[in-house]
């Protein structure tokens, strides 16, 4: 397992003509994992928009015009009747996404570690994306039965200040690092067709293939210009350059489970077919995924019919985690208030949207 990846190595894998990258790539893939098995996760939106953030691409930020509809954090039993579900038609894992810059101690964190015990006790796979957490609110969380924390680094360094100005890129690895200080998995991707150049997209895999361990699932989105945000009239990539992409990340993270995310609903089923073929092994299933639109659950079982595809078993790659009851946990809330940064630089678009008129549906 290599850790020392550099952008040129990236973007020369990346660049090879195609029939070569996809065969290396399948390659690498068979090697490492079963080709006929893919992980399928469902996300779930227990808090959705309102966000203080400014992330470019995000119709959950409150400062942007969109038209999505806003909610206060779910029930526990909500979560619970959405995961049994989800486990019905087929999905090993729920990701649970709440619109936080971070995570603070108090009641609503403690009904989320409730929706974790609950979920991990339905024998599935338990993931959240809460923002920045610290050290001890990821103690907390593996305590509860948490088997995976998302965390996007999204693009690079370099041009992550183009997309977001409210954090900066060190904060994403921070938490990733506080993270990795417990049991729970690293689940870390991006997003292209934000207008980045290649190098940005080699970029992003360099700061994830050099973590030592590299990930355990890393979601390669496509963006979905949503209206209202500042990139809304960006152009949606090609196939080729999720192909390309899929494949790359595949060589230089050979035992990964890479995410087909966002921008599932753009591709067809061939173009699909051909990332599982590059090494894609994991989706994300239900009509929504946070708030843009996925491919329904059954056509996507359709599709894995069609392809002799099967969903992965929860728990294959890890054994599941204990939950310790809340009345038992060793890690009390510190109550801390960490000093996550906030750059505050401008970015002219994010500027542009925040003052437009609010859009019409
Ligand atoms: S991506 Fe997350 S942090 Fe950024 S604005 Fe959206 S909900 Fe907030």
């Amino acid at each position: 397992m290599r850790h020392d990846w550099n952008r040129e190595e990236i973007l020369e894998i990346y660049n090879k003509p195609l029939m070569e990258l996809l065969y290396e790539a399948a390659t690498v893939h068979r090697k490492n994992h079963d080709p006929n098995t893919v992980q399928v996760s469902t996300l779930l939106s227990i808090k959705t928009g309102g966000c203080p953030e400014d992330c470019g691409y995000c119709p959950q930020a409150a400062r942007y015009h969109t038209n999505i509809e806003g909610n206060d954090l779910m029930g526990v039993r909500q979560v619970k009747a959405q995961a049994l579900r989800a486990k019905a038609a087929g999905s090993s894992r729920v990701c649970m996404g709440a619109a936080w810059r971070n995570v603070k101690d108090g009641e609503e964190f403690d009904q989320v570690l409730e929706m974790v015990r609950t979920i991990n006790k339905l024998d599935m796979e338990v993931c959240c994306t809460l923002g920045m957490i610290t050290e001890n609110q990821a103690q907390r969380l593996a305590e509860a039965g948490l088997y995976a924390y998302n965390h996007n680094l999204d693009t690079s360094e370099d041009y992550y200040k183009d997309v977001i100005s409210t954090r900066a890129f060190q904060d994403r690895l921070d938490t990733i690092g506080n993270v990795r200080k417990t049991n729970v998995t690293v689940c870390s991707g991006g997003i292209i067709g934000m207008g980045e150049k290649l190098e940005d997209r080699a970029g992003m895999l360099v700061a994830l293939a050099t973590l030592d361990p590299q990930p355990e699932s890393v979601p390669i989105n496509a963006l979905v210009a949503v209206p209202g945000t500042p990139m809304e009239e960006i152009e949606p990539i090609s196939i080729w350059e999720m192909v390309r992409m899929v494949a790359t990340t595949r060589i230089v993270m050979p035992e990964t489970q890479v995410r087909l995310s966002a921008g599932r609903t753009e591709m067809s089923r061939e173009g699909q077919a051909m990332c599982f073929f590059a090494g894609a092994n994991s989706i994300f299933a239900g009509d929504k995924l946070l708030t843009t639109p996925n491919p329904d659950v059954n056509e996507d079982m359709e599709m894995f019919k069609m392809l002799g595809l099967n969903p992965q078993r929860a728990f294959e790659k890890k054994t599941q985690p204990q939950t310790v009851e809340a009345t038992e946990s060793k890690h009390a809330p510190l109550g801390e208030k960490p000093k996550w940064s906030r750059p505050g630089h401008n970015i002219p678009r994010n500027e542009e949207a925040k003052s437009k008129s609010k859009t019409k549906a």
